[in-house]
């Protein structure tokens, strides 16, 4: 097999991360504006005139042009290269973090699998930092960012098994490094993907109407007919949060009946644990789903929770489908941990703006993500420490 030194993959992975980095400026800026993200290519946006090639590349264009444009003098923000250098940073530290310390005893090495891994992973980091900066300008997480970042982990997570010979002393395992269900868990993922479709036909049928739906309207008329804005304070919190549990109620049901049916001792439940052992891939695939809706589904409870106790909207939609995305791409373990860890992250910039006296209120999304890629890192000793409430019965009964 090659041997090719870490050095090389390091500084790869550096110059690699830089121009995605140079692409998530391109998403944080265009996409809240629904711009298409690849047409047209790099040009100024005050002058309009396109970018040559050497102008625009990452981190170095910006210093030698010193952060104004060659042609008419317009400053860029320092945001631009700090965008870069930070993506390019942790595509480095990504790969020494798992493939050259000793914090993922799990991984396995770079050239024999450990890439697929890694690329779904980073694809996930790459997301995370499109979604804080997204967030902190215009207070939103794009729903497509979270779609595509789950269907990388799902893809990621059903080809798994392909690329990589797990030693049967490590089964029972995989689920440290992409989303994998033993047969009770895969159970639950294909209930809640039969609940959520139900709801989703509920919605188009219309016999479920969209919580916020008529302050949406509202919204969209005062738009049109250049009035002022409703007031979110009008509309009524709690009769929206019943509409989401009657969303959630198909889901929780079709999952509690898939469980029921197929684990215990009848016919089915045997065909359905030998199915799930042999099809690695419907393993990872419903695996990843599981991961998705307990990732959105913890933030969900949060927000129907907080929003009766506080008669406000609390944790956005957005926030939901982040948390989502981060169970299909790192299994549900990692996204509810994630979840519980932001808040001290969120508490300790609190303080930070309170000592500096800024009073304003901040998005949730950057703190989940900065927890995320904490729990990302240090992975194996929080599941560890956590123990038992994570450790997952091994595939074969
Ligand atoms: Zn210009």
């Amino acid at each position: 097999m090659l041997n090719v030194p870490d050095p090389f993959w390091v500084i790869t992975l550096f110059l690699l991360g830089s121009f995605v980095g140079s692409f998530l400026n391109v998403v944080i800026y265009r996409l809240p504006l629904e711009k298409s993200v690849v047409y047209p290519g790099s040009h100024c946006p005050q002058c309009n005139k396109n970018l040559a090639w050497y102008d625009n590349v990452p981190i170095f264009a910006w210093i030698y042009l010193g952060g104004k444009c060659r042609n008419c003098k317009a400053k860029y923000s320092f945001r631009y290269p700090a965008i870069e250098l930070l993506t390019a940073l942790l595509f480095a530290g990504f790969y020494i973090a798992y493939f050259m310390s000793d914090v993922r005893l799990l991984m396995p090495e770079f050239l024999h699998g450990g890439w697929i891994i890694y690329l779904v992973h980073i694809t996930l980091v790459a997301a995370l930092i499109a979604s804080t900066f997204i967030d902190a300008d215009h207070w939103i997480i794009p729903l497509s960012v979270c779609y595509i970042t789950a269907g990388v982990g799902v893809i990621g997570a059903m080809l798994l098994h392909y690329f990589i010979d797990f030693p049967i002393s490590l089964h029972g395992q995989q689920w440290r490094m992409l989303p994998f269900a033993g047969p009770k868990m895969a159970a639950a993922g294909l209930g809640s993907l039969i609940g959520l479709t139900l709801t989703y036909m509920l919605i188009k049928f219309g016999l479920y109407k969209r919580s916020f739906h008529e302050f949406e309207q509202a919204c969209l008329q005062a738009q049109e007919n250049d009035q002022p804005m409703p007031s979110e304070d009008d509309v009524n919190i709690r009769r929206e949060m019943g509409r989401e549990i009657l969303f959630l109620a198909p889901i929780v049901i079709m999952t509690y009946l898939a469980v029921k049916i197929l684990s215990g001792q009848s016919d089915v439940a045997s065909k359905w644990v030998i199915l799930i052992d042999e099809q690695k891939w419907l393993a990872g695939l419903l695996g990843s789903v599981f991961g998705f809706m307990i990732g959105a589904g913890v933030v969900w409870a949060i927000r129907i929770l907080g929003s009766l106790a506080f008669g406000r909207e609390a944790m956005g939609l957005g926030d939901m489908h982040l948390m989502g995305a981060v169970g299909a791409v790192l299994g549900w373990q990692s996204s509810v941990v994630a979840f519980f860890v932001a808040p001290f992250f969120g508490l300790g910039y609190a303080i930070m703006r309170l000592v500096l006296k800024g009073s304003r209120e901040i998005p949730y999304g950057p703190f989940l993500s900065a927890a995320t890629i904490v729990v990302m890192i240090f992975h194996d000793s929080i599941m560890d420490y956590l123990g038992v409430l994570f450790t997952q019965p091994s595939v074969v009964p």
